[in-house]
């Protein structure tokens, strides 16, 4: 599915090919910064943007980038250069149903403040970039 969406002000407008209806947390201490909070990320298949002079991208690490408007602040998505894999910041799509959370990832960065309850797969950050092969 195909799903559209934007920033808080506006701004940059995208719509984001083949959604995943799979949404991962990321409990990463560079997610928790960028997002004040735990990252809610899907998968996609690429982004086309409607409107991005607003849009700005961050190398958070040498692997890759962090998308976001630069007139609102809004976190819009992370970016896997090599090969380019998008995902999208669950938050700025325009229809949020049917994604549901099924993972999290660098549990042990999590603060113990707070739970994501439901029976789903859990990794470390050790595991997890282990799964990446
Ligand atoms: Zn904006
Ligand atoms: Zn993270």
């Amino acid at each position: 599915m195909n799903r559209s969406g934007s920033c808080l002000c506006g701004a940059v407008k995208f719509t984001a090919i083949d959604v995943s209806s799979e949404v991962h947390a990321c409990h990463c201490t560079m997610c928790r910064r960028w997002s004040g909070g735990p990252g809610l990320a899907v998968n996609v298949a690429g982004l086309e943007f409607q409107q991005d002079e607003q849009l700005r991208l961050f190398a958070s690490s040498d692997w890759a980038q962090r998308g976001f408007c630069q007139q609102c602040g809004t976190n819009l998505f992370y970016l896997l250069t090599e090969p380019p894999q998008y995902m999208v910041w669950m938050g700025a799509l325009d229809d949020q149903s049917g994604l549901t959370l099924s993972g999290e990832i660098f549990v042990d960065e999590k603060p113990p403040g707070y739970e994501f309850a439901g029976d789903h797969q859990r990794m470390t950050g050790e595991e997890f970039l282990a799964s990446l092969g």
